[in-house]
């Protein structure tokens, strides 16, 4: 990479922009971190290879050193979103080019996992990194900044207040907002969506006392309604499908998870409230790029190739806003807006059956996903490290059969029966 050149990276995760992707496949040994006999077949440790703090795993005697960073809030590992940590990984991979962070927010990169579960927490408390952070790295950071077009040919990209920043690559890391609700009355002032702290806390204080509506049943609405389940006098959750979660973990799952009685479906019933929250889904933060030749899939999503390269060179996206090849589903190309390996974790879609371990009503329980006799996806409850080991596997592109998955030997997840 010219180190003299201008490196401009575009809100958050980590790309490869290592630039000399021929080299990229090679293994480089950096440090000794433990010997071999510390770690033992299908066991994880944590260990520090020079600055970085990484996992290694042990798995049929092959070692694998991954990132620490586990995704969900509350876990032990945690670390950032796509281009906090693509430019903290310039650093530490001693890029010394220069590096500008733009975002449209008025705060520096954030835990937004946290924004659902510590609702009225302070902004800065939310904070990845401190501003000394950046100075000490170089890292320049430009807020409330927002990015209306790119010229792929010029290599430049045009901001909202006139700006024309030219860079050698970019990372398009814009991830995706929040979707609002398509009627009328949708733009009332007690109509809430979370996307930011102040988003949050604002819901947190209108939720007390109040009769709350939650619109969405996936992962936002039900952690808001989890959250403000003791503050609101009542939560009622409105979903187009039977039951929450079922999109994404399933109708089993789903059923686990059901908290609220009284759910009112499209009836013409009208439904006092107090609070509307709304949490359906997200669309892409990619309109600045229309007009340019960036690819992109029916729903506006960037398409990119594992190295997370867009079909312009140069031009690399990373994160929520891209539609990549997911080798534990054969390539196929997904979108997935999830704090990174939660990704792989999670993802389940399009599963034809699924093997149980445990018991729901226990809440301690392995669910395998199925599809074509082989684990595509698992989902569970108080089974650690089980879901970790099923990722794992499935990352190195190994089948599970379901024969495996239905076998009562557990040893291999390293748990006792279920
Ligand atoms: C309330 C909530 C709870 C969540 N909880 C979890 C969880 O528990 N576990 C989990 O795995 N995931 C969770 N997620 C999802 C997770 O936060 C995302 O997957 C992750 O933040 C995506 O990272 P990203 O870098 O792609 O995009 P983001 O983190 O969304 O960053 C995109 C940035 O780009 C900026 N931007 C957008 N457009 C422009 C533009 N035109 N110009 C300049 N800047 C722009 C945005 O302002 C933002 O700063 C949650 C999300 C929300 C909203």
């Amino acid at each position: 990479m010219n180190s003299l050149a201008d490196q401009f990276v575009m809100s958050q995760e980590k790309a490869d922009l290592k630039a000399d992707l021929e080299e990229e496949e090679e293994e480089e040994v950096t440090d000794v971190v433990c010997a071999e006999s510390h770690l033992k077949d299908g066991e994880m440790m944590e260990v520090d290879v020079g600055r970085h703090n990484v996992l290694l795993v042990r798995c049929d005697g092959v070692y694998n050193a991954i990132s620490n960073q586990c995704t969900h809030y509350g876990a032990p590992l945690s670390k950032g979103a796509a281009s906090l940590s693509c430019a903290e990984t310039l650093r530490q991979e001693n890029y010394r080019g220069r590096i500008i962070m733009v975002s449209r927010d008025d705060l520096l990169p954030y835990d937004k996992t946290r924004l659902s579960k510590v609702m009225n927490a302070e902004s800065d408390s939310l904070l990845m990194r401190r501003m000394e952070f950046f100075h000490e790295n170089d890292i320049e950071v430009w807020l409330r900044k927002e990015a209306v077009s790119i010229d792929t040919n010029k290599k430049t990209v045009t901001f909202d207040d006139g700006l024309i920043q030219s860079y050698d690559q970019i990372l398009i890391a814009t991830g995706c907002r929040a979707k609002c609700l398509d009627c009328p009355g949708a733009d009332l002032g007690n109509v809430l969506m979370l996307e930011t702290p102040d988003d949050a806390r604002r819901i947190h204080y209108a939720c007390m006392g109040s009769r709350t509506v939650i619109v969405g049943t996936s992962f936002v609405g039900m952690e808001v309604a989890a959250y403000a389940i003791d503050m609101a006098s009542s939560i009622t959750i409105i979903a187009s499908s039977e039951l929450p979660y079922q999109k994404t973990l399933g109708p089993e799952i789903g059923k686990v998870t059901m908290m609220v009685k009284g759910v009112k479906l499209k009836s013409g019933i009208i439904i006092e409230a107090d609070v509307l929250i709304v949490g359906i889904g997200v669309n892409p933060n990619s309109g600045f790029l229309k007009g340019s030749p960036i690819s992109m899939d029916s729903k506006n999503y960037v398409i990119v190739d594992k190295y997370m390269r867009t079909n312009i060179r140069d031009v690399y996206c990373a994160g929520d806003l891209t539609s990549f090849p997911l080798k534990m589903v054969e390539g196929q190309r997904v979108t997935i807006g999830h704090w990174q390996t939660a990704q792989a974790h999670g993802y389940g879609e399009g599963y034809t059956e699924m093997v149980l371990k445990g018991q729901f009503g226990n809440m301690k329980f392995l669910a395998f996903y199925l599809k074509h006799d082989k684990v595509v996806a698992a989902a569970g409850l108080n089974v650690e490290p089980a879901v970790s080991v099923v990722a794992e596997r499935l990352a190195e592109g190994r089948v599970i059969t379901k024969a495996e998955a239905m076998s009562d030997d557990l040893s291999w997840l390293k748990l006792q029966a279920l």
